[in-house]
């Protein structure tokens, strides 16, 4: 099962972005208000992120790293209407197939919890106990250390890094209520607040996009036949690197699309300079019946039932926005 474990790696865990990722869905699944990750050699070293989750049960440790045992879907609905992140019960048996992996856990305040560890194919069988507050902590070390052949397909350091804060970057728009923070070879680089008033976002924003884009900025917000629109967008002509900041949430969950693309480049297209980058963040809700979030689970992919409405919508409240800044 471990092999299998090694091939199914594959769908997961490409790079230290993809196991973050699966980390921290998983941190918020479980409740998570504070998340903290550390990081060396741009994860490919080691990866750690610590939650104050619920936290695991000491019996429930080992079913966490094993395959299929921990399933979110429990019936065919659940599909349908996705209340939980993650759904595939594989990542952390994937993760641990390919690196050495630490977990420690605990469900209270007591300052007690356990630990078990996994590397590669082995699994040690016998859990230990150790310190930690409420919540969990994963560590992962050595990221492909026995699959040489994925290891050739790590780029450099910086690389990697950069898209491991891409990703968290990503998340931290999708949830201002939480608490983010990172560090990478010692050093602090996110130290973000949780909090959801407008002020609080928009200091998340500035922190995460850079000022100028927060500065120069348009708050949206827009509801029309169930379809509700909000925000920030900013000229193109004071974005700093444009391509880096263009963010898109369908109900929470960051997605690229080609009908938003195509409605929201339009837009910005007829209202301002042609054949430039928009910056944004917007956030896209409706019913969660009108969408199908489920086209593939890794990617970033949505399907709209009426994508004609949806596309409409996007281009007529951008549009309207855009122009009356700039009439
Ligand atoms: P999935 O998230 O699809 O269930 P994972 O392999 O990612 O599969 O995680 C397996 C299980 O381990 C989860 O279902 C959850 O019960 C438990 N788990 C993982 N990470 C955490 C965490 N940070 N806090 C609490 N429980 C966790
Ligand atoms: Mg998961």
């Amino acid at each position: 099962p471990r092999l299998a474990n090694q091939i199914a790696a594959g769908e997961v865990v490409e790079r230290p972005a993809s196991v973050i990722k699966e980390l921290l869905e998983n941190s918020l699944d479980a409740g998570a208000t504070r998340l903290e990750i550390d990081l060396d050699a741009g994860g490919v070293k080691r990866i750690m992120v610590r939650d104050n989750g619920k936290g695991i049960e000491k019996e429930d440790l080992h079913l966490a790293l094993a395959r299929h045992a921990t399933s979110k879907i429990h019936a065919l609905e659940d599909l349908e209407a996705v209340a939980t992140l993650g759904f595939r019960g594989e990542a952390l048996a994937s993760i641990s197939s390919v690196a050495r992996l630490t977990m420690t856990s605990s469900r209270n305040e007591s300052g007690k919890g356990w630990v078990v560890t996994a590397e590669g194919r082995e699994m040690e069988t016998q859990l230990a106990p150790a310190a930690h507050p409420r919540g969990t902590t994963v560590e992962v070390r050595d990221l492909f250390f026995n699959t040489p052949a994925r290891r050739k397909f790590l780029r450099t350091e910086k690389t990697e890094f950069n898209r491991v804060d891409e990703t968290i970057k990503r998340l931290a728009l999708a949830r201002f209520d939480v608490s983010f923070s990172l560090r990478h070879n010692g050093k602090g680089v996110h130290n973000l607040r949780g909090g959801t008033s407008r002020a609080e976002m928009e200091r998340r924003v500035a922190q995460l996009c850079g000022p100028a884009f927060m500065q120069n900025a348009l708050h949206i917000e827009m509801e029309r036949s169930g379809l509700r629109l909000w925000g920030w967008v900013a000229e193109p002509a004071f974005s700093r690197s444009q391509a880096d900041l263009q963010f898109f949430y369908v109900n929470g969950r960051a997605i690229r699309d080609r009908v938003v693309s195509h409605a929201v480049r339009r837009a910005f297209a007829d209202v301002l300079y042609h054949g430039r980058h928009p910056a944004f963040v917007l956030y896209l809700e409706l019913d969660p019946a009108a969408v199908d979030v489920n086209v593939h689970p890794t990617k970033h992919e949505v399907r709209f039932r009426d994508s004609r409405l949806v596309h409409d919508f996007l281009f007529g409240s951008l549009h309207r926005a855009l122009a009356d800044v700039r009439p």
